[in-house]
């Protein structure tokens, strides 16, 4: 086994150097040319969407979305932290964390059904795995691939909004000075950005398409580290046409690889990799999620990845899991095809 395929293999299972060079290749050919065609477009006004809400209200309307998803409360709890993340006790202890900046509820609510993904994901392993590895899920692509599926696919969706956005602006009213409308182009806006934990969800797969191409150079063509900043700068100005001032701004603003995580960054995209391939596998199985969404129905998709993912914990690696629920192979054609469909009709392209 090479190196680079021994550092990936920590972080998802199974999974090789040779087959994300297929997909993330092929992700990128394709992405980069949305991307200039979504940026050539009129962008939606942020400045309406800097208002202030308390943190009480944040908090609120977050509880109120996770249990809406499908969480169950009596198995859960929520605080505050300045990073969110989700942790467990046990299958029956759940807990996320989240932050509520002031002028930034968006931020919150997002971080919410994130961690929320993870949380439904870890509630709902089967009981027998309590206590063994079964039940401690340490694929990243694969417990990443529900967090985001929750948090991009469903929701960025405005169907998950339709059934709930009277309720949502009676929690926080601030929210009423914009229409439903509004809030869904703001949740989509793409902007080329210097730092990924910023990124929209588009340009996100850059970001993270640069720290794997990085990787790749320092572990198979050996790299030399004094090289790195440079080489960040020119992949930033050739994926997202933006270069940083400094390097905390580019190299080294993740702490990945300050802490030794090489081999983890391609794991968040392979996990919106799979999310294509569940949508797909859902859709056949359940009809369209716009209308199982727009009919408040969004518990029918937690049920179907509870019982299609969720319940075997960490006993199947994600190639079997994509086996068994899609019947193939990795592949990036689904997610680029949602992303083509999407964001054709949120620019009118
Ligand atoms: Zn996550």
């Amino acid at each position: 086994m090479q190196t680079y395929d021994a550092l990936i293999d920590d972080y998802e299972r199974g999974m090789t150097q040779y087959k994300i060079d297929a997909v993330f290749g092929e992700l990128k050919e394709e992405l980069i040319p949305l991307l200039d065609k979504i940026l050539a477009c009129p962008q939606p006004d942020h400045s309406k969407f800097t208002m202030k809400v308390p943190a009480h209200e944040q908090a609120e309307l977050c509880k109120f979305i996770v249990e809406y998803m499908g969480i169950d409360m009596e198995r859960f709890a929520q605080a505050e932290t300045e990073h969110p993340f989700t942790t467990n006790m046990s299958i029956d202890d759940v807990r996320i964390t989240n932050h509520y900046y002031e002028n930034e509820v968006i931020s919150a609510i997002f971080s919410a059904i994130h961690e929320g993904g993870h949380a439904i994901f870890e509630q709902n392993v089967d009981h027998k795995y309590e206590g063994t590895e079964g039940a401690s899920i340490s694929y990243m692509g694969l417990h990443e691939s529900q967090s985001r599926f929750y948090e991009n696919i469903l929701g960025r969706n405005i169907n998950f909004w339709k059934p709930i956005w009277p309720k949502v602006c009676e929690i926080v009213p601030e929210l009423k000075t914009v229409t439903l409308e509004e809030f869904y182009k703001e949740i989509n806006h793409i902007e080329n950005s210097l730092v990924r934990t910023e990124a929209d969800e588009l340009t996100y797969c850059l970001h993270i398409i640069l720290r794997y191409e990085m990787e790749r150079a320092i572990f198979i063509d050996g790299a030399d580290v004094k090289d790195l900043p440079k080489m960040w700068n020119e992949k930033m100005d050739e994926l997202l046409h933006v270069v940083p001032e400094t390097d905390a701004q580019g190299v080294l603003q993740d702490m990945h690889w300050s802490d030794g995580s090489f081999g983890y960054f391609p794991s968040y995209l392979l996990g919106s990799i799979y999310d294509g391939m569940f949508l797909e596998a859902i859709e056949k199985d359940l009809g369209s999620i716009d209308d199982i969404l727009a009919a408040g129905e969004i518990k029918k998709i937690t049920k179907w990845l509870n019982e299609k993912i969720h319940q075997y914990g960490a006993t199947r690696i994600s190639s079997e899991v994509l086996e068994a629920v899609c019947g193939q192979e990795l592949s990036a054609k689904p997610l680029i095809r949602h992303f083509k469909d999407k964001y054709a009709k949120i620019y009118n392209f």
